[in-house]
């Protein structure tokens, strides 16, 4: 990718995705163009987390200067700006890495996302987070020096980019670590060049920073404010979350998420605590207003910061908390750990098991109070991470109680996708006579929606879940029972509806049973090994036949999920089910030149309606046209 070279100075082209960043962020965050300060500030406190927790191991990194800070600086003249760091600095394959491409896995999928309507593109790079590339909002040309701390000679790397398709890197003498950032202000941005304007804007996202973010201290004088020779430190300056409740605002929580969430919308809720006993830590835990680009991405971080007594110690600390919360974001402090633990450790640590216990139940604590007392952020959650928790149901078996509490389904009371329902809710209106929970699972809503097999619940106004995402065949099969009652596929096993049918209803069941004897094994001699049995019904109301699957088998729909991702599925054959009072099935019992035909329909039409796919497409057509003909005749 290299274009030009001098002696040592290179012009390389920004990876593809990174044009496609710039130029949608130039475009689409103008109204927010504050947030690139934001942003450059949050890159250099992680700059110096870093290198404290490195020079944990290896005090040579100071270079004696162990004075972690922050600086932002401008010069009116020269219509710059600058933000400095003492943190742990680049080298030259670091700052061409972290500064010509994007790392996060899933990149590319996002961009082919992004539909060109600034509006919807400014909110989904919200998601993506912007990071240093924001500083091309206010600059037309961004400058990086920087020096990894460490790096035995005085090599530093000068970086240099207009934002347009390329940057440039050479190396150049630098004594000090740290990162320097310059921002050659675009036309139109002269207010930022003010020491009122940057504190304001200082204090309003980066208040809770932990490093001090110094500015030369100005005086007001004859008029105008004079810059002054003597530092002061602009921000709060500790950590967060080691403050009281009562002594952080509203705003300076929602700062603070989006300094370790990096995202750039408002969380949706969070919780702060000290835990003492045993274990003493503190956490911070948010749940994000939306879900990241990168949610069902199999190698996505977890947001989770650790500290142990206020040292940064490692980002994305998977342990601390499930896979099924993965979205959550935040900071847990323990003041146990060593502060030499590394991934290793954690993984089998004692106390990070009783830390993530202490998270999973508070964000089900936090959860379960959204659930109850704000319904419409709750039911937010649901839409963005619903699918998510679904997986807790299979994974965490000590709480899955309360996660199935959580859980919201969508109905054929309401008849919406909108998934809603309470497990509880239902059982508070189920019918009198009615045990048990009763669920259809499909590959789409509609194909839930019009199940045959929901014929005669819809009849008797018995409602029924409609399952249609993929995680959902995961979550019955691990929640066998909700609060005593059982949970039931209306398209498996033979249909027991209990009290909710009269004695006179099964009476006649039974009597149709006898007297389409002959008919039901005509049809199984017919269908051979496509089907393990053919029962008459009384599921149906207007479909002639479903196929069901047998009590212990696995169901239709789960086997074909599984075939599609490529797994094995046991070849289990169905069970034909026919409706008795339906004419087509009335009509078969005096049929007899195309008998063979008529059950080859009645499989593929029921094989059909329920989502499967059928095994010979072209002979079901041509039976059908067959039987049109014969109709007409
Ligand atoms: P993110 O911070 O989300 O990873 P950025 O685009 O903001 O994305 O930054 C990319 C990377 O560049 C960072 O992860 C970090 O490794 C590096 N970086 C950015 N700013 C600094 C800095 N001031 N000091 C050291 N490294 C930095």
């Amino acid at each position: 990718m290299t274009e030009s070279t001098t002696a040592s100075r290179e012009t390389l082209g920004f990876q593809t995705e990174v044009k496609q960043l710039l130029h949608l962020m130039i475009h689409s965050l103008y109204s927010n163009r504050e947030i690139f300060l934001r942003e450059l500030i949050s890159n250099a406190s992680d700059a110096c987390d870093k290198l404290r927790f490195e020079a944990l191991h290896n005090d040579a990194l100071y270079e004696s200067n162990s004075d972690l800070n922050i600086r932002v600086s401008f010069d009116k003249e020269a219509r710059t700006l600058t933000i400095s760091d003492s943190g742990i600095g680049m080298n030259r394959d670091e700052v061409i890495a972290n500064l010509g491409t994007i790392a996060k896995s899933g990149t590319r999928e996002f961009f082919t996302q992004l539909s060109g309507d600034q509006q919807k593109d400014a909110h989904l790079i919200g998601q993506f987070g912007v990071g240093f590339y924001s500083a091309f909002i206010v600059a037309d040309k961004v400058t990086v020096l920087t020096r990894r701390a460490s790096e035995k000679t005085d090599q530093g790397v000068r970086w240099e980019s207009d934002g347009g398709g390329e940057f440039s890197i050479e190396m150049v003498d630098r004594a000090t670590r740290g990162t320097e950032i310059t921002l050659h202000l675009r036309e139109g941005q002269d207010d930022l060049l003010a020491g009122y304007k940057l504190r304001e804007i200082i204090k309003k996202y980066s208040n809770h920073i932990v490093q001090p973010i110094l500015m030369l201290k100005e005086e007001w004088k004859d008029g105008k404010y004079e810059t002054l020779a003597e530092d002061e430190t602009v921000n709060q300056a500790s950590a967060l979350w080691a403050r009281g409740k009562n002594e952080i605002t509203e705003e300076q929580y929602k700062e603070f998420y989006k300094h370790v969430g990096h995202d750039f919308d408002d969380p949706l809720a969070w919780t702060h605590a000290r835990v003492e006993g045993k274990q003493e830590y503190t956490q911070l835990l948010y749940i994000p207003g939306h879900a990241p680009f990168d949610l069902y991405d199999r190698n996505t971080r977890h947001g989770i910061k650790l500290y142990v007594r206020r040292v940064f110690i490692m980002d994305d600390a998977e342990q601390l908390t499930p896979q099924y919360m993965r979205f959550v974001r935040g900071v847990v402090d323990s003041a146990d750990l060593p502060l030499n633990v590394s991934r290793e450790i954690l993984q089998e640590s004692k106390d990070i098991e009783a830390i993530r216990k202490g998270c999973t139940g508070k964000v089900l604590g936090l959860l379960s109070d959204l659930a109850g007392n704000d319904k419409e952020k709750y039911a937010k959650f649901w839409g963005e991470f619903g699918q998510v928790l679904k997986e807790g149901v299979g994974e965490d078996f000590a709480n899955k109680d309360k996660i199935a509490a959580l859980l919201r389904f969508a109905t054929t009371k309401a008849d919406t996708a909108e998934q809603s329902v309470s497990l509880k809710e239902y059982i508070e209106r189920m019918k009198d006579g009615q045990e048990k929970i009763y669920y259809v699972t499909a590959d789409s809503f509609n194909a839930a929606r019009n199940s045959p097999h929901l014929e005669v619940f819809r009849k008797k106004g018995i409602e029924v879940l409609l399952l249609s995402d993929r995680v959902d065949e995961w979550v019955v099969s691990n929640l066998p029972e909700f609060e005593g009652k059982q949970l039931v596929s209306v398209a498996k096993g033979g249909l027991d509806l209990g009290s909710l049918e009269d004695a006179a209803e099964k009476q006649e069941q039974e009597k149709q049973a006898g007297e389409f004897k002959g008919l039901t094994d005509k049809i199984k001699t017919s269908l051979a090994d496509k089907v393990k049995e053919v029962r008459v019904t009384h599921r149906l109301t207007d479909s002639p036949a479903c196929l069901v699957a047998d009590e212990h088998d696995m169901s239709g729909n789960l086997a074909r999920l599984l075939k599609a991702s490529g797994q094995k599925a046991p070849n289990s054959q169905p069970i034909l089910e026919i409706n008795p009072g339906h004419p087509v099935v009335l009509r078969l019992q005096n049929e007899d030149a195309h008998f063979d035909d008529w059950a080859a329909v009645l499989f593929d039409q029921a094989l059909l309606a329920e989502g499967g796919q059928l095994d010979d497409p072209a002979g079901f057509v041509k039976r059908i046209n067959q039987l049109m003909l014969e109709m007409g005749k």
